[in-house]
């Protein structure tokens, strides 16, 4: 399967120095990395849906002032997925499904520019997004699934294990080899997805179970006091949280591994996966 790897939804969180630290100018960023997977049987595939075009029309109703003011997103029409998946030469209608990580905005904010895709996320996500009281509504957006999407809700436990993982399960309906992998912690129903590339080896794009490269690779620099604050201030569950970043430290160092693994919002990890980047396989 053709794996096309893109930015929908660059950031320039406050405080960048102390978020982002010592880092090449142009990564100085967050960015929103999602996947759109070409299929030979199922159409397009997209993992995460970054930020929409009504995110971009209406930002305050939205995202929240208070999200807008701490994340800081470009919100540029042609950095959508439906922008990018049009620039790419196919038809927005082909995106048959989407499979988020979980629906925080910056992840769900899209899924109404695809209003005929299924949608696939964990049942107890839905769940929680439905029912967040708190400062968890300044994550959930329900206005990113009030055009009520066809949703395919997995449950837990379910599954076998998988690179370290447990409960990892393909999606019915689609191609087997794409993965859900269950990564509870930064939220209450968080996965990753595991792709088989068309070259070998596999993708985990694992969401926001991380928020700097350097928490999986320690060799890849130190990670910042301001991600740490960010994660530990949106996180779920801490215990649950540590015990997915060390499976997902544990299969990076593995020598004998096939799995690149990145998050959603590094820019330096996503750079990897551009043509003129350094190989992928430094993402083990
Ligand atoms: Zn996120």
């Amino acid at each position: 399967m053709k794996i096309h790897h893109l930015d929908c939804g660059r950031m320039h969180p406050i405080l960048p120095r102390l978020v982002l630290g010592p880092v090449a100018e142009a990564h100085r960023h967050l960015v929103c990395h999602c996947l759109l997977i070409e299929t030979p049987r199922d159409g397009l595939i997209l993992v995460d849906s970054g930020y929409g075009t009504a995110d971009c029309a209406h930002p305050r109703e939205r995202l929240g002032r208070f999200f807008l003011s701490i994340a800081r997103p470009e919100l540029r029409l042609e950095a959508t997925a439906l922008a990018q998946v049009q620039a790419l030469g196919f038809d927005p209608a082909d995106v048959r499904h989407i499979i988020l990580t979980h629906l925080d905005v910056d992840h769900a904010g899209g899924l109404p520019d695809f209003p005929d895709a299924t949608v696939h996320v964990m049942a107890r996500e839905l769940e929680a997004a439905r029912t967040a009281r708190g400062r968890h509504r300044l994550r959930y957006r329900p206005a990113s699934w009030a055009h009520q999407p066809r949703w395919h809700l997995h449950d837990d436990p379910a599954g076998e294990r998988w690179a370290g993982f447990e409960a990892v399960r393909p999606l019915p309906g689609v191609d087997p080899d794409v993965l859900l992998v269950p990564l509870a912690g930064h939220s209450p129903g968080h996965c990753g997805v595991a792709v088989k590339a068309a070259a070998g080896g596999w993708m985990l794009h694992a969401g926001d179970a991380y928020f700097h490269r350097g928490i999986v690779r320690p060799e890849a620099g130190r990670p910042t006091a301001g991600l740490w604050i960010f994660e530990t201030f949106t996180q779920w569950r801490a215990d649950a949280r540590r015990r997915n970043q060390s499976a997902l430290r544990a299969l990076a160092a593995d020598e004998a591994s096939d799995v690149a693994i990145f998050c959603a919002h590094d820019a330096v990890e996503l750079s990897r996966f551009h043509p003129e980047g350094p190989s992928p396989q430094l993402l083990r």
